[in-house]
């Protein structure tokens, strides 16, 4: 049997991916550590009508039946298992082949592996997918980072089975080796600020406004066809309407116990955010949020003992139109927030690595497929074809004014949000962010006096050039 591609881990992505492929015609053959998920996979590609998938339990039979160059994608566990998994692979495998890594991925673990089989004369693709189980079924988006040689040899099945928006497959070619996994993890970051963002609007229309999770399904649904557009609010809809069929009373969602799980790209974004110091915290107050949320034994224990404001709606009075209005513009200032945030952590490594990775090319992958896929990756998408080089995306035109006309919204949602004691992490730290990207001048100027006071760290000034340091008591 020849096969065009070869797809290595058959779980949840790994199924879904091998069977999208041959939906699309590529004959493709499936392999995993444990027989039962092939046979699994082959009785799949049965009931879809007869998709050409043939499976093989045997890693040498499973590489001999590929055409050359042969290709190989990757989707078993990130980490270790990746490297279990190469290592049986290259028994087989021969120069000029591409083993394409699908996986959430450490970008330093893809350099290292790409080097490693470098002198093997095999390529290496580390590859972000994003879409979860269904888009890897039916059109995920796919973030290749590699040569120009690997992707050229990978380029037409990614391409065919990628999800296509207004301009194209959501694939595209990212950047060098290690990038691919890169833009993926900061996706990841940013999909935990949306998360975040939407989870304390939907706790200020139920905490303030006391309104029910019917009321707030139709008006998710009613904001997914607005400006704020996107798989979570429709999905954030969804949920909110599901009855709990385990009861028969009441809805799914307020069963769900609220302890937030995680499986390390948030944590990753954020450290990278750190190293190459980048402000995040949208994304950071994201995963505080999360970290706090899974304390839970302690919250209940602090609730017992901690009060919150008593404030009625009296003290701070709140009209339901004006503040669903409201939470809307701040929901759509602070995700603009997140995203650039996400988009210059993505730019400094770009530079400090010399990737040269173009972050509208991101924005227009993002557009389709992935789980931030929203109305606004276009104009993010735009400001950045428009300007390329810009140092932030709230320094656009078109962006500026959008933050601007929503600013007084945003504010009245946080003075509201901080007088009933609802905690907004990454509203509020969105907000403060764009209050000090905006403002000419900061208390640093301060920090940096109290610095060359005990450390003798010196400091510029404002009227000269140079560098200077005060004796700032008799004793210095
Ligand atoms: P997963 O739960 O992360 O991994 C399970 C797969 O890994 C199984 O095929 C398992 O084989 C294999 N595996 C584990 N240890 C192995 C080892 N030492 N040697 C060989 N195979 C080993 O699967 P997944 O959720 O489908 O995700 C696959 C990759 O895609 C991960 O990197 C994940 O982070 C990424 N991803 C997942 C999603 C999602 O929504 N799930 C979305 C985007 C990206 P056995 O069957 O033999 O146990």
């Amino acid at each position: 049997m020849s096969c065009d591609v070869g797809l290595y881990g058959l779980a949840v992505m790994g199924q879904n991916f091998a069977l999208n492929m041959a939906s699309h015609g590529f004959r493709v053959c499936v392999g995993n550590r444990s027989p039962s998920k092939v046979e699994l996979a082959l009785s799949r590609a049965r009931e879809e009508g007869d998709l050409p998938l043939y499976g093989s339990s045997d890693v040498e039979d499973f590489v001999r039946q590929l055409i050359k160059p042969r290709r190989v994608i990757i989707l078993v566990q990130a980490g270790r298992p990746v490297d279990d998994t190469i290592a049986l692979l290259t028994r087989y495998m021969e120069a000029g082949d591409v083993i394409i890594d699908g996986g959430n991925e450490w970008f330093q673990n893809t350099l290292r592996r790409s080097r490693e089989l470098e002198g093997k004369g095999l390529h290496f693709v580390g590859m972000g997918i994003s879409g979860g189980e269904e888009g890897a079924r039916n059109g995920p988006c796919l973030m290749p980072g590699c040569t120009r040689a690997a992707y050229d040899i990978v380029e037409p099945i990614l391409s065919k089975c990628a999800a296509r928006v207004n301009d194209g497959p959501c694939s595209g070619y990212v950047g060098p080796v290690g990038s691919g996994n890169y833009v993926k993890m900061v996706h990841n970051g940013i999909e935990y600020g949306d998360m975040q963002l939407i989870g304390e609007v939907y706790d200020i229309m139920r905490t303030v406004l006391g309104l029910s999770n019917d009321e707030m399904a139709i008006i998710f649904d009613g904001w997914n066809g607005s400006e704020l557009e996107s798989y979570l609010i429709e999905i954030t809809s969804k949920i909110l309407s599901k009855r709990d069929d385990l009861t028969g009373e009441g809805h799914v969602v307020d069963y769900v116990l609220d302890k937030t799980g995680m499986k390390g790209t948030g944590r990753w974004t954020i450290q990278e955010a750190a190293e190459r110091s980048v402000a995040a915290p949208t994304m950071a107050a994201s995963l505080d949020a999360r970290y706090i949320s899974a304390r839970k034994d302690e919250r209940v224990r602090a609730s017992t003992i901690l009060r919150g404001p008593e404030m009625t709606s009296a003290e701070i009075p709140v009209h339901r139109g004006q503040m669903l209005d409201d939470l809307k513009s701040a929901l759509y200032a602070a995700k603009v927030c997140s995203y650039a945030q996400g988009l210059g952590i993505i730019k400094s490594c770009s530079e400090d690595m010399n990737w040269n990775v173009s972050l509208s090319e991101c924005a227009r992958l993002w557009k389709g497929g992935c789980i931030i896929r929203a109305a606004l990756l276009q104009k993010i998408q735009d400001a950045l074809a428009r300007d390329p080089k810009l140092p932030n995306l709230l320094l656009d035109p078109v962006i500026a004014a959008e933050m601007n006309e929503r600013a007084a919204a945003w504010r009245r949602v946080i003075v509201v949000a901080i007088g009933y004691g609802v905690s907004t992490p990454a509203l509020s730290g969105s907000l403060n962010y764009f209050d000090s990207y905006r403002r000419a001048s900061l208390p640093a100027n301060l920090t940096q006096a109290q610095r060359d006071f005990f450390g003798g760290h010196t400091y510029e000034r404002t009227d000269r050039d140079g560098v200077f340091h005060t004796a700032w008591t008799d004793a210095h």
